[in-house]
């Protein structure tokens, strides 16, 4: 058995413990949450949590870290992405795959969504040094090959099927009513889409103008199923229903009348719906981030995702909670950690192990030190240590 203490125990499902004490087991699972510093105790300065859960990342991407300029918009950033990233050998690709994931576990992440368009992670992923949950990505752009498509996605799920897998559609802009319907009539137990990304997906919602229209109709796509008027969530939420957890990614452009929409159409569902936020991405991409206070009063639970190295500088969920709460000062901490932990191992039916220190989960703990731990706020210099 060892033994943690430090300035608080953030258990997460319970009220932080003042100078608590984790005990945890040889291999790994909390056996119980003391509110006193146990005499073994091995004492930090600090807090400690229970280890993070990072709900969107496309680890696949690794290796584009620095490849592709920033705050140029989606367009740009998707018309550089795509040809770059088949422009690196295979080991090139996969060792960029293993580096990520052990600057992520450094980072104190434990649990992963992933994106995967290839198999290139798969290798990766079954060496389980974390837990992932895989999202296959599906798009056709409406060119009338929804179930070639499919059928090739499920060929790559099958592939990873010894792990935790769904099919997820891309985005609003990508997926034709046709691809939507058959990936709805699976009836996942959970699924996600990029949602409300960039000011581009919104003009080609709202007015079929923008980068993305324009972008798109150079290369002859019509993407004639999206007609002038409503933003894109109106397009893609009632396609994806069947779903039992549904995760929107990103909601840069989410307004007040969208999140109306959303709870019109979930009302009644408790936890059917999870807002996830990667702020660095944003901020890498479209220079703007979601309106937080917004999502925070939608009383849908929030989420925190690093998307990838394509799009951001490291793959941590204390980086991202750090541009939260340096732009919206009037946000707790406590409050961020939730969106870092529970939330996201609920929506990825892990709760039972991660997520919370409880006893007989398997949480991973972190310390969280060189922050105020008298007003609990974190700031530049704030960092975090895997302690199991
Ligand atoms: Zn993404």
């Amino acid at each position: 058995m060892k033994y943690f203490s430090a300035n608080f125990i953030f258990p997460i499902t319970s009220a932080p413990k003042k100078n608590g004490t984790v005990a945890v087991s040889d291999d790994g699972t909390v056996m119980e949450v003391f509110s006193f510093r146990h005499a073994d105790a091995v004492y930090y300065d600090g807090i400690i949590t229970p280890g993070f859960v990072n709900t969107h990342c496309h680890l696949e991407l690794s290796h584009l870290k620095d490849q592709v300029a920033a705050q140029k918009g989606m367009a740009s950033f998707i018309g550089e992405l795509v040809p770059k990233r088949n422009s690196f050998s295979e080991t090139e690709i996969k060792n960029a795959i293993a580096n990520a994931e052990s600057e992520m576990i450094k980072n104190g992440i434990v649990a992963v969504g992933g994106i995967s368009n290839t198999n290139h992670t798969f290798e990766q992923k079954a060496k389980q040094n974390l837990f992932y949950h895989t999202f296959i990505e599906l798009f056709d752009l409406g060119a009338e090959k929804a179930d070639e498509i499919f059928s090739r996605e499920k060929n790559l799920k099958s592939q990873i099927s010894n792990l935790k897998s769904s099919l997820s559609p891309h985005a609003p802009y990508t997926v034709s009513p046709a691809l939507f319907t058959i990936i709805d009539n699976l009836q996942q137990e959970i699924t996600c889409i990029h949602n409300q990304e960039s000011k581009a997906e919104d003009d080609l919602f709202k007015n079929r103008t923008g980068d993305l229209f324009d972008a798109f109709s150079k290369l002859g796509i019509a993407l004639n199923w999206i007609k002038a008027g409503k933003t894109s969530v109106h397009y893609s939420l009632p396609q994806m229903l069947q779903s039992k957890k549904i995760q929107l990614v990103h909601n840069t452009y989410t307004g007040a009348e969208d999140l109306q929409f959303i709870k019109s159409k979930t009302a009644g569902i408790k936890s059917k719906i999870y807002l996830c936020t990667c702020p660095n991405a944003n901020l890498y991409i479209e220079n703007k981030l979601p309106d937080y206070n917004l999502l925070r009063m939608s009383g849908f639970k929030m989420t925190i995702g690093t998307d990838s190295l394509a799009s951001n500088y490291s793959l941590s969920i204390l980086d991202e909670m750090k541009t939260i709460q340096k732009n919206y000062p009037e946000i707790e901490f406590a409050e961020l950690l939730q969106w870092a932990t529970i939330n996201g191992a609920e929506f990825l039916g892990i709760d039972n192990f991660f997520g919370s220190i409880e006893q007989g989960k398997k949480c991973g703990l972190n310390l969280i030190a060189n922050l105020d731990t008298e007003k609990l706020s974190i700031n530049e210099k704030t960092s975090v240590q895997k302690i199991i």
